[in-house]
């Protein structure tokens, strides 16, 4: 396995387009071409990490929050990004981050705190907006199977937990080719009725060009007629934050002390009454403060997320039970789940990777 491949395999789980437009994720550090074999799972690249990394013999470090972020003027041991840049390059150590793209992503940060804190079948809180389009293409009824595979197969058609989802409707297709064509279906210069299906299939809008060309590639016609539509649909398979209900209600100080528990939380900070009884719960791992009003619109009880200001805390009223759990310990439920994914896309094929978490907390934020 290289680090292409593991480039490749976060695009299928966490792409980057779902990033964040001023995010910078994906490989930050090392050569595409570079055997992987060995990697440390953390939340952030701190000098101990990276210790951690050449006690281990680790050649790669997968972290949630980039090391390069804003655009560096020049790589250096003078500040300390460009001492840690130096230390992984020395140490042949490359170095990969996911951050909003895995906030947006199933099993991402916001699902798996929704799962540990034992919400069941948590769904989007706010799916992700003008990112998908509609092809409609025409095709002969006896090769519809064949190019909606092909559309599918280029990324068409995922809604959810559904695949290849088609939609089909019948009609005549008429056409009159030029001296110069070579028609697939009757001769140059005749008028032609055919039997067509008008095939439609929801695309993401990065898979545009690629199921556009696997769908000419799989239509038998020479001039394919298609037409590309952008749909303001919100996109159910990737968003921010997470939605769902507890199994049985439970008062506030009962969730808290849960949350305290499942977090490992020494203290959190909340708003609203603790007698109060909720079941409703919406999350958003890491500073998740500005979808307070979407978690109040989808009636939940609770919006659990972290760096919450004052005036946060203020502005939800008594509509909500606010809660900053912290930065650090709602993100870090993550890592269980890049080291599950790692684990098993190397297994599926068949090949031998080390993947270890990190044993040190990268959390700056002590509480005394
Ligand atoms: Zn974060």
């Amino acid at each position: 396995m290289n680090l292409a491949n593991i480039e490749k395999l976060f695009e299928t789980w966490a792409p980057r387009w779902t990033a964040w437009e001023r995010d910078n994720v994906g490989i930050q550090i090392g050569r595409r071409s570079k055997r992987v074999s060995n990697i440390l799972v953390a939340l952030d690249v701190t000098p101990e990490i990276v210790r951690e990394a050449i006690a281990t013999k680790a050649d790669l470090i997968v972290t949630h929050h980039p090391l390069l972020f804003r655009p560096a003027s020049s790589v250096s041991d003078a500040d300390p990004v460009g001492a840690l840049v130096l230390m992984l390059a020395e140490k042949r150590i490359a170095l990969f981050s996911a951050h909003t793209n895995l906030d947006s992503a199933v099993g991402g940060v916001s699902f798996t705190l929704a799962g540990e804190l034992g919400i069941d079948k948590p769904a989007f809180l706010v799916p992700l907006k003008d990112t998908l389009m509609k092809v409609a293409v025409f095709v002969p009824e006896q090769h519809a199977d064949v190019v909606a595979t092909a559309m599918a197969e280029g990324g068409a058609g995922v809604l959810g937990e559904y695949r290849s989802c088609s939609f089909r409707t019948t009609g005549k297709g008429t056409f009159r080719s030029s001296e110069y064509s070579s028609p697939t279906i009757g001769k140059p210069l005749q008028l032609e009725t055919v039997d067509e299906v008008r095939l439609e299939m929801i695309v993401p809008r990065s898979c545009v060009t690629a199921v556009v060309a696997a769908m000419k590639s799989a239509h038998p016609y020479e001039e394919v007629a298609y037409d590309l539509y952008t749909l303001e649909n919100g996109n159910p398979n990737f968003g921010m934050g997470a939605i769902g209900n507890l199994s049985k209600p439970m008062t506030v100080r009962a969730f808290l002390a849960h949350v305290k528990k499942k977090l490992h939380v020494g203290s959190l900070r909340f708003s609203g009454s603790p007698a109060q009884t909720v079941q409703r719960i919406a999350v958003c791992g890491g500073s998740g403060s500005e979808l307070l009003e979407d978690a109040i619109r989808a009636k939940a009880d609770v919006f659990v997320t972290a760096d919450v200001r004052y005036h946060g805390f203020q502005s939800a009223d008594n509509r909500i039970i606010l809660v900053d759990a912290g930065h650090y310990e709602t993100e870090h439920v993550v890592l269980n789940s890049i080291v599950g994914h790692l684990r098993s896309w190397a297994k599926s094929r068949g090949e031998n990777l080390v993947v270890t978490k990190s044993k040190q907390s990268t959390n700056p934020i002590h509480v005394f």
